[in-house]
């Protein structure tokens, strides 16, 4: 048996071989030196002694570095601190922690390069994409600095003489992050933005394969909170895997949960905050189409099209995965689709001229060649892709490359898997519909609502697409694509999505507690609706 003593300093050891050049220049950049163990715990010091979890490079299959996850005592601890830190920063003016919050907005920005270079190395999308969503946490950082004015409450009419209603919004307490690997920085930051503003202590816990992202971000965050005289654990830091992430979400120290994942995993955690009475904020898997009318412009619908289904190689929450189209333009629209498939070409997503990154892990190809096999067996026709890239050149090789796939089934039958359910992996099924009306069915018959986004210039589709008998999720475009949004509206999907809502709009209602208070400034004490309660009526 292995000494405890032995097996921590096997713990210690560095990783057997070097880093890559490619690696190590984008990691100590971001002064992470992963030449030994990092700590992967933050609760105003950093710490971490649980499970390693292991930082592959999904592009090269290197591995970037070992992290020691959470224990469950460290999880306790750092929750107990994220309380303390809350009681803290409840007491700070909401414009002060807007000033907090501007700070570190500069201080992302100045590192947006660095950190982008570090999303594309640890999860896999090009470049311009991992600096897109280091953008958006720069994006929502200025929302909330707004917002930091202008979380405003209500002056209500009382129906008694002398009296007065305030709805007033105060901080909530711990609000708990849990991510997902394929946005490893921007979804933390929509929620980081809205609670620090509102005036709670966060506590993060990222994808296990995405550690190094999330030890990035709470550096460059913790060292603008220490400045300004804020505790660290005001924005803690719990790494690990299922575990960890059961211990915060049970924990009653929670006061609400914000989970963006999988349905499956959704389901469970939506049931075990509801079954403590916490409040649970859901943003689960989408299963996104585009609708195509013969009156669009095909100019703009199929690049856009393109973009949904390969773009981040399929892995984005609101990635197009189902392709309605008009029988009309069937033939057009799928030729020059296919032109644009067949002419990109896998490559680093750290190299400016890439379009096409890898899957994030060998299980996701696993789950893309099941999808396909699926499809053959029910006798789809695959129009282009179906397998992964052979004899790419080393280090690609070592890497998770799979071809987009455009594959139409023999039939739309939405209550099919191939319909019903997101593979989350750039494989585009195509159906074809003669009536609007059939679309939106189809659109609207998967379990799933997160995005959907119509091609026409016919104002009268636009009007039935986006009113009462239209899209039923939770993004409705037109003449934009599902993937991707802005931060300024409220971003969230309906049904199985799980009805969250984050960033923009009305989602930071979400984060306080709102107390109705009537105040009696008068001499006497009525009551509501004239209950009269006397002996001496
Ligand atoms: P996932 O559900 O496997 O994991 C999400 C998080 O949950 C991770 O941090 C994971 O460690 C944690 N977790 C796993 N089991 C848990 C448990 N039993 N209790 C508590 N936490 C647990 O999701 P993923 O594979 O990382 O991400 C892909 C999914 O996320 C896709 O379905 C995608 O559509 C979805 N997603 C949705 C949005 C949105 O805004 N709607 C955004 C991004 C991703």
């Amino acid at each position: 048996m292995i000494s405890r003593r032995a097996l921590s300093s096997l713990r210690r050891a560095p990783l057997a071989r070097g880093l890559s050049s490619r690696a190590s220049t984008i990691l100590h950049a971001l002064d992470i030196h992963s030449e030994t163990e990092l700590e992967g715990v933050y609760d105003g010091d950093w710490t971490g002694s649980g499970e390693i979890l292991e930082s592959v490079c999904p592009t090269t299959g290197e591995v970037l570095a070992r992290v020691k996850s959470a224990t469950p005592a460290e999880v306790e601890r750092a929750l107990e601190r994220s309380r303390e830190a809350y009681k803290v920063l409840r007491t700070v003016p909401a414009p002060k922690r807007g000033e907090i919050l501007r700070q570190i907005r500069e201080a992302l920005s100045a590192k947006r390069d660095d950190l982008g270079a570090l999303i594309s190395l640890e999860m896999g999308k090009i470049r311009t994409e991992g600096e897109g969503e280091v953008q958006e946490f720069v994006d929502i950082a200025d929302y909330g600095v707004g917002l930091s004015r202008m979380m405003n409450g209500r002056v209500v009419s009382s129906e008694r003489p002398g009296h007065s209603i305030l709805e007033v919004p105060n901080p909530l307490g711990v609000v708990a992050v849990l991510s997902a690997f394929n946005f490893p920085v921007a979804v933390y930051g929509w929620n980081l933005a809205l609670s620090l503003a509102a005036g709670n202590a966060t506590l993060w816990k990222p994808a296990p394969s995405t550690p190094l992202c999330s030890i990035a971000v709470t550096k460059i965050v913790s060292s603008v909170l220490e400045k300004n005289g804020v505790p660290g654990a005001a924005a803690g830091l719990v790494t690990g895997g299922k575990a960890v992430g059961e211990a915060v979400v049970g924990s009653s120290d929670v006061d609400m949960v914000s989970f963006t994942g999988s349905e499956a995993v959704g389901r469970e955690v939506g049931k075990v905050v509801q079954g403590r009475f916490g409040k649970v904020l859901l943003e689960l898997g989408g299963n996104n189409a585009a609708v195509v009318m013969p009156d669009a412009d095909l100019n703009m619908a199929v690049p856009a099209v393109f973009f949904g289904a390969v773009g981040t190689a399929g892995q984005r929450c609101t990635s197009t995965r189902r392709l309605y189209l008009q029988s009309s333009i069937v033939q057009k629209f799928l030729s020059r689709l296919e032109g644009l498939y067949q002419s990109v070409r896998p490559g680093d997503p750290l190299d400016r001229s890439t379009l096409l990154g890898p899957l994030h892990t060998r299980a996701a190809v696993n789950i893309y060649h099941d999808a396909v096999d699926h499809l053959l067996k029910t006798g789809a026709e695959i129009l282009t892709g179906g397998a992964p890239y052979k004899d790419l050149p080393a280090p690609l090789n070592g890497g998770n490359f799979v071809m987009p796939t455009i594959a139409i089934p023999q039939e739309v039958n939405v209550k099919d898997r191939v319909w019903s359910t997101e593979t989350f992996a750039p494989v585009l099924t195509v159906g074809v519909f003669d009536e609007l009306e059939q679309a939106i069915e189809w659109n609207n018959g998967v379990p799933q609502g997160l995005s959907s986004s119509l091609w026409t210039r016919d104002i009268r589709n636009v009007g039935k697409w986006i009113g009462p008998a239209g899209s039923d999720a939770g993004i409705v475009n037109v003449n934009v694509g599902t993937s991707g949004a802005e931060i300024g509206a409220a971003f969230g999907g309906n049904k199985s999505t799980g009805w969250g809502r984050e960033s923009g709009g009305d989602a930071w209602k979400q984060y306080v507690r709102w107390s109705a208070c009537t105040l009696n400034f008068s001499d006497e004490a009525p009551l509501a609706q004239g209950v009269q309660f006397s002996n001496t009526a």
